[in-house]
Parts: structure tokens; sequence; C-alpha cells
């Protein structure tokens, strides 16, 4: 099983889409391993998005990461990192395909809903900034032998 970090941006959170996309993401046979609402700091936001550092848009996305609230999970499954990215979309929410979380809720190529890890590498820089290992949580839900 893979393990990856997603955040429900602040305008996910304040457009209160966070059941409707957590609803998503259940039904596709996800395991919530960790769960909080968060506010992120500026240290946090800018250590998430590094790699982002010398981007033009660096600064607006930090701004617009800590402008309010987030949901940070980490999900469990089966080539989890690449099935949520593609359940995700594309970046700019105007050219995501239908079906996806930002082409059915974004029209924005910053305000676009979610954030998803790209890579196992980014996984394990991510968690971090948002959980403690202890609170990433080992369960079975039991219908893992129908879904797998
Ligand atoms: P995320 O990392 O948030 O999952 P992503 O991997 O699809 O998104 P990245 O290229 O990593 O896209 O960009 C990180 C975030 O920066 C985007 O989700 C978006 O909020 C913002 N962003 C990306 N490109 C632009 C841009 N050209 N102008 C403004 N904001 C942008
Ligand atoms: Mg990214």
């Amino acid at each position: 099983m893979e393990r990856t970090l997603v955040l429900i941006k602040p305008d996910g959170v304040k457009r209160r889409l966070v059941g409707r996309i957590f609803q998503r993401f259940e039904e596709k046979g996800l395991r919530i391993a960790a769960l909080k609402l968060m506010n992120v700091s500026r240290p946090m936001a800018e250590e998430h998005y590094s790699v982002h550092r010398d981007k033009p848009f660096f600064r607006s996305l930090v701004d617009y990461i800590t402008s309010g609230p987030v949901v940070a999970a980490v999900l469990e499954g089966s080539n989890a990192i690449a099935v949520v990215r593609k359940m995700c979309g594309a970046t700019d929410g105007s050219k995501a395909e239908p079906g996806t979380i930002r082409g059915d809720f974004s029209m924005g190529i910053e305000k676009n809903i979610i954030h998803a890890s790209d890579s196992h590498e980014a996984y394990e820089h991510e968690y971090r900034i948002f959980f403690r290992d202890e609170e990433i949580l080992n369960y079975e839900c039991g219908d893992e032998h129908i879904i797998y």
C-alpha cells in the first residue's frame, strides 16, 4: 500500500467542499490514515512549496495557502499517489477534465481546491510538515479483499 498527502486548500474549505471531496476518495477505495483541520503558518507553507521558491507565483501561493484553514489528510491505497493525482485533475481548473475534482469545482490556476503529492519523495517531504508519525493510523476497513 502507498500513502499520499492531500490538502483541501482554503478555497475548498470555505466553499464547504470537504465532505464531497472526501466522499470521492472513500468511494474510490482509499483509506483515511490521518486527517485534521488546521491553519498553515507561512514557514509551513514555504517548506511545503519549497520546490516553487523561485517561481513568480510563490509569494501569492503562500498568501493563498495561509489565507484560511486547510484540511490535511494522509490517504492510503494501492498506487495512491497516481490515483489521487488523477482524481484531482490538471493544475489549472479551467483546463482540468470534467469528473476530476479541479475540473468539477475550480476555474483557476492558483485557487484550485486541492493539493496532492506527486511522488513518493514529495510525500516523504510533505507529510512531516502536517503530521507527526503517531498521527498516521494503521487499521483495516475490512473490505480490502473486495476492493483489491
Ligand atoms: P499542488 O502541488 O498544489 O498539488 P500541482 O502539482 O498541480 O498542484 P504545481 O505546479 O506543483 O501544481 O503548483 C503548485 C500550486 O501553485 C498549484 O496547485 C497552484 O495553486 C499554484 N500555481 C501553479 N502554477 C501557477 C501559476 N502559473 N500561477 C499562479 N499559481 C500557480
Ligand atoms: Mg505540485
